[in-house]
């Protein structure tokens, strides 16, 4: 992967993709990927084949979230065999290069990772392939959403005003680049102390919901700060593999995303 390749002018769709979702958020740490891969397992239990596509190209953590060690392989030395890790097919950066070692690239040789990911990685048939944007709105995005043409996209926010301040900017540009947006997550609404019992807005209250509102974009879910959704990405089974409450909950979202 690499090199200095600049994405061809024609659409960067792989044929045997029937959607595409891309995941963004306006910055970093609200849990994009998180919810990018716990959606991805919600979409393969329902029987959907399902890709994840790690496009956080500077901060890939798919790999450790979908329990990812191996290297992908290229039999014929042009085509990448993707990995499959809990009935998803995934591609990420991060599975090229060590966990510690940093991506340090210019625009152009980012911009052919990201084409050679999209069409130089053995997909296969599927039903939707998941993107799991950079935070922020980059070249990976304008590429991204002008090239491929998502079916639609989604943006992870937490309550917190600097989050959805630049959740705007991500919405914005999606409207900008005319794809979609399905809807806006809010994940870490809420904390439910399981000592006193009481439901507690450590990053703030309502924002989220009346954003989406204000914007007539439907808000997909509201996810609460749970430690077990941490442990999860962490061990590389997201939580949405179980059958707790928050497996429940990317279920009802899963269902809702593709009808
Ligand atoms: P992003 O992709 O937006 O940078 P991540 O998905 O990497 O964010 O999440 C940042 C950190 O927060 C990770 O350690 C993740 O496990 C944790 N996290 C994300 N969502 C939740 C949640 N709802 N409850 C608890 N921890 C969460």
């Amino acid at each position: 992967l690499g090199g200095h390749m600049k994405p061809q002018s024609g659409a960067m769709r792989p044929s045997s993709v029937k959607r595409i979702l891309a995941i963004g958020s306006g910055k970093g740490g609200v849990g994009k990927s998180t919810v990018s891969s716990n959606l991805a397992v919600a979409l393969a239990r329902q029987g959907r084949r399902v890709g994840l596509l790690d496009a956080d190209i500077y901060g890939p953590s798919q790999p450790r979230m979908m329990g990812l060690t191996q290297r992908p392989s290229s039999p014929d030395g042009q085509m990448i065999e993707p990995l499959k890790a809990h009935g998803v097919t995934v591609m990420s950066l991060g599975l090229m290069v060590a966990e510690q070692e940093a991506i340090i690239w210019r625009g152009p040789m980012l911009m052919g990772a990201l084409q050679q990911m999209m069409t130089q990685v053995n997909w296969g048939e599927l039903d939707v392939l998941l993107v799991d944007l950079p935070p922020g709105t980059g070249d990976v995005q304008l590429t991204l959403c002008t090239k491929s043409q998502p079916t639609g996209a989604i943006v992870v926010s937490t309550p917190q005003d600097v989050a959805l301040l630049d959740a705007r900017k991500a919405l914005d540009m999606f409207a900008k680049l005319k794809t979609p947006v399905l809807g806006l997550v809010e994940n870490m609404s809420f904390f439910a102390c399981p000592d006193c019992g009481g439901v507690h807005h450590i990053f703030g209250h309502g924002g989220v919901a009346a954003e989406a509102e204000r914007l007539g974009v439907p808000l997909i879910g509201s996810l609460p700060i749970d430690l077990e959704t941490r442990l999860a990405g962490d061990a590389g089974a997201p939580v949405a593999l179980g059958s707790g409450a928050m497996a429940e909950a990317y279920e009802q979202m899963a269902a809702g995303l593709i009808r």
